[in-house]
């Protein structure tokens, strides 16, 4: 800005505002949608005295950023630290209104989450203001959650696919536009790709069926990757690789799933189709985020694999539930899980152990959730039934390149 001022707010799709600071000359405003051209999450006023300032668009602000190494840095730094603040903080991006715990809200949270955009879930049965939107829309138990966006629009139960079309996460891809590469997964791997390839100025295209972060970005902890000596969580990892692609211009579309490679014809653009299925269940979870955490507060849970993941998960949880029963197939973890979370396992009361062992049953049914799981000691053949409300798988993962 070159002079004046600007306020800059905080804004959800319930009408509340709330200030966030005023810009005066020599700073900038934006956060990190404006990197690549995305609706804005925040909100910039002219102050009262009014304001001059160069405008860029998302084009011109990366040619900033990657042009200037000192001016590049300042930037990105305040554009991530704005958007961990307005995720942190509430007050902006998406209101969800649905049941608590409810199979669509916890996947509706676990897509934004792991996407990074900043929201908040009422409770449509305690939250007087939840209960209101639902009451003046006449929505159908069955039409939730309802996902409202910045703007005061309102969809009813979406999936994925639609969520991210209408706060504008998925990007809008030109069916003309042909690109030097095309990255299939936003993993570590896919967005190591993307960076490496954009910052050596090829034209890059990112999609993914789920979220940025791949595996990774469901880890609580990593401790083993080179860089970081306190270890990262695996949002935060996923975070820094998507920003750092986006500042070089790689253009990531989320959820995208590639379902066919078409080689016939070199002049066809990648072949791509929405299509995005429900693989979690309110008492059956394939990672541990704090929304996993939250829904199964002082519960007992059971925990089935014996590799880091299984550990880094068991590490994270053990503190949040009553009790953890631990399940592994093998006769112990040493040889597939490394040394310090077997130590730190070891060093939790709540946890047991049961190796050898598996699991043969579930109880329960919809209406009361899970109930119990029965586990088989394969030393002796004898069984154990455990009441119990949820259960983590972290039992591997096949390659999903059928359709390559
Ligand atoms: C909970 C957990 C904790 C872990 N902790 C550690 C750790 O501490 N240290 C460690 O070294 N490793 C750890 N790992 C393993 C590590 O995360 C993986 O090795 C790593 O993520 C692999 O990276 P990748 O990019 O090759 O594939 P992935 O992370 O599997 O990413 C593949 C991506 O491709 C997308 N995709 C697949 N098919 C399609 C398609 N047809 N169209 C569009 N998108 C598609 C998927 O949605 C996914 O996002 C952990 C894994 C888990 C699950």
């Amino acid at each position: 800005m070159i002079e004046g001022e600007i306020d800059v707010v905080r804004r959800d799709g319930l009408d509340h505002e709330a200030a966030i600071t005023t810009h005066g000359a020599g700073q900038i405003t934006g956060e990190l949608s404006q990197l690549s051209g995305r609706p804005s999450i925040a909100r910039g006023r002219a102050g009262v005295r009014g304001c001059v300032a160069v405008s860029f668009d998302a084009a011109h602000l990366r040619a900033l950023v990657v042009g200037s190494a000192e001016v590049g840095e300042v930037i990105m730094r305040a554009f991530i630290l704005r958007r961990v603040a307005l995720i942190q903080d509430g007050g902006s991006g998406s209101v969800l209104v649905g049941v608590t715990g409810s199979p669509d809200l916890v996947r509706l949270q676990g897509f934004l989450t792991r996407n990074g955009y900043p929201h908040i879930a009422l409770d449509v049965s305690s939250d007087g203001e939840g209960r209101a939107l639902v009451e003046r829309l006449g929505v159908l138990p069955a039409e939730l959650p309802l996902m409202v966006s910045p703007h005061g629009d309102v969809l009813r139960a979406p999936t994925d696919a639609e969520a991210g079309v209408f706060l504008g996460i998925t990007l809008e891809l030109n069916p003309d536009a042909v690109y030097d590469v095309m990255v299939v997964g936003a993993g570590p791997a896919g967005l190591a790709a993307a960076v490496y390839a954009a910052s050596e100025g090829l034209s890059v295209l990112v999609l993914d069926q789920r979220a940025i972060g791949g595996q990774a970005g469901a880890s609580a902890r990593i401790e083993n990757y080179l860089g970081f000596p306190t270890g990262i969580s695996g949002q935060a990892l996923a975070g820094r690789a998507f920003n750092q692609a986006l500042k070089f211009g790689a253009e990531v579309a989320i959820p995208l799933e590639v379902a066919r490679f078409d080689c016939d014809d070199p002049e066809t653009p990648p072949n791509t189709s929405l299509r995005v299925e429900l693989t979690d269940g309110r008492a059956v979870s394939y990672w541990a985020s704090p929304i996993e955490a939250k829904l199964c507060e002082g519960e007992v849970v059971a925990l089935v694999g014996g590799g880091n993941s299984a550990g880094q998960a068991v590490v994270f949880l053990a503190p949040k539930v009553k009790r953890l029963h631990l399940i592994v197939r093998g006769k112990g973890l040493q040889a597939t899980m490394s040394r310090y979370l077997i130590d730190r396992i070891g060093g939790l009361p709540n946890v047991e152990l049961h190796v050898g062992t598996e699991v043969i049953a579930l109880e329960g049914d919809r209406t009361t959730g899970l109930t119990a799981a029965v586990f088989h000691d394969r030393s002796n053949d004898a069984t154990l039934h455990c009441p119990l409300g949820h259960l983590f798988l972290f039992i591997g993962a096949e390659p999903n390149a059928s359709w390559l």
